[in-house]
């Protein structure tokens, strides 16, 4: 099995030598083929992503289908300037040289995505290695086999196999595919597997861009605009069931606001989803049943305020708001990518800060505030990837801010032309004179400059 993995990647590694992914009207050509198989497959994978997720139409265009269309556009439109060698500064120690950073494919990369937005994590990197000239193994998730069974076939049907190919498979697979020697590996998914693949590939050196999860706390600060924030968790928490890398994991609610916010929160949750969630026949399952059993474990783990119905045979679970949840509680040591949302309350700035520095780096963070000096002391004292201030999720749909963790959320960003950086070596050469030379540098100089006579 390895043995045709090894050829299937060294067919690829000849094709990137070939040279063809270099032109950059290969790319965009290339681009424009992948939008177009993308569009004529839009209603399979719709079809597909509700036999895997109970994805509505709505949900799979708005999260998936939508994002992915205006991104090849914005790669479209810019990758030609993207390409170009940028000419830097060069300091007066190196007088009469220039400089110039030219950005590099990395060869062929193996991309490893997750299952929660199985079109979109699997497309938008292969974006990116498409702009950047590389070469794609492709390797989608296991736990939505409707939707990478399309996709396996729209990307073999759109590419060659020496170009783009793509290995469906579990862990097993994604073992043997990590053992060999890529360019580059762009892996979306959980800290646990992060680090998994981080050890294998640094028995290569292999460079690495980690998309990994973690816990997003979201701020409520006492002078935000509660109705607009009550509104903007609901959606941004229980879209696709909470099953999102940065949805907001915890309530960090100021004492003073807490009892307003949550009744708010509760109604928005009504007005979005229904008042019997159970009998909206487009709110996502669960995507297994072994998630399912983690994330009603989880109900133990405070006061339930709002939801606690659960389904096993449909792998339902309604919007659940936990209070009175200890930090050392199961529910707060795991990322919790299900809807539930346990909530604490804070009286001053400073105990914010302590409470987020104790657990490891988030993915994302948002705080809800009107007040600069609190958005700038959070924002500027806190570790995280990226997030929003009076908003939830929103920073992940724009190309222009780079889309990443820090820590043990990740490493590396993409998106937008992050994504073209992410599969890209910037190579810096210097070009030198030959028209004179500085005596200094050398050993025994005599000193001065002196121009070479020709
Ligand atoms: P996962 O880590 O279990 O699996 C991701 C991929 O890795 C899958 O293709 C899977 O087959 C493979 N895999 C699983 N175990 C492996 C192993 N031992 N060795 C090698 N490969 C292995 O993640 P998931 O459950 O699919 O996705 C959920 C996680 O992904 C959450 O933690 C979530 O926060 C994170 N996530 C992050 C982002 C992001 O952009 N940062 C986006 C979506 C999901």
């Amino acid at each position: 099995m390895s043995k045709s993995y090894e050829n299937l990647l060294q067919m690829q590694k000849d094709y990137f030598y070939s040279g063809v992914t270099h032109d950059v009207n290969f790319r965009i050509k290339q681009l424009k083929k992948l939008k177009k198989a993308l569009k004529a497959n839009e209603k399979k994978l719709s079809e597909a992503l509700r036999k895997d997720l109970n994805k509505s139409d709505f949900e799979a265009y708005l999260t998936e289908m939508g994002v992915l269309y205006s991104e090849i556009s914005e790669t479209i439109k810019h990758v030609k300037g993207w390409v170009k060698p940028r000419k830097v500064k060069t300091p007066m120690t190196h007088v009469g040289s220039d400089s110039y950073i030219y950005p590099q494919p990395y060869g062929v990369s193996l991309i490893i995505s997750p299952w929660n937005y199985p079109v979109q994590l699997t497309i938008a990197p292969l974006i990116g290695a498409i702009a950047a000239g590389c070469c794609a193994v492709i390797k989608p998730s296991e736990l939505t086999p409707h939707t990478s069974a399309v996709l396996a076939h729209l990307l073999q049907q759109t590419f060659e196999e020496q170009y783009v190919a793509v290995v469906e498979g579990d862990v097993e697979t994604s073992t043997a595919l990590l053992a060999l020697n890529f360019d580059h590996i762009f892996f979306t998914g959980s800290v646990a597997v992060g680090k998994v693949v981080m050890e294998a590939a640094a028995k290569h050196l292999t460079p690495i861009t980690l998309e990994l999860g973690g816990k997003s706390p979201t701020i409520i600060h006492e002078d935000a605009k509660l109705d607009i924030a009550a509104k903007r968790i609901a959606w941004g928490k229980f879209t696709n069931a909470g099953q999102t890398c940065v949805a907001p994991d915890y309530l960090l609610v100021h004492k003073s606001v807490k009892e307003t916010f949550l009744k708010k929160l509760i109604e928005q949750i009504k007005d979005q989803f229904g008042e019997d969630v159970s009998r909206n026949s487009d709110f996502p399952m669960v995507v297994n049943e072994r998630h399912f059993d983690r994330l009603t474990g989880y109900m133990q783990d405070g006061t339930i305020l709002y939801g606690g119905n659960a389904i096993r045979e449909r792998r339902f679970i309604e919007p659940t708001i936990l209070d009175h949840v200890s930090w050392d509680s199961k529910v707060m040591e795991e990322e919790i990518f299900g809807p539930i949302l346990p909530v604490f309350e804070y009286e001053t700035e400073q105990e914010v800060i302590e409470m987020v520095r104790k657990r490891p780096n988030p993915l994302a963070l948002y705080l809800f505030t009107e007040n600069k000096k609190t958005e700038q002391n959070i924002v500027t004292h806190l570790s995280f990837g990226g997030g929003c201030i009076n908003d939830v999720i929103y920073h992940v749909g724009t190309s222009q801010l780079p889309f990443g963790g820090v820590g043990s959320s990740g490493m590396g960003a993409y998106h937008g032309k992050y994504s073209f950086d992410a599969f890209s070596h910037d190579k810096g050469i210097l070009h030198q004179s030959t028209k004179m030379d500085i005596p200094l540098r050398y050993h025994k100089a005599k000193g001065g400059l002196k121009l070479i006579k020709r």
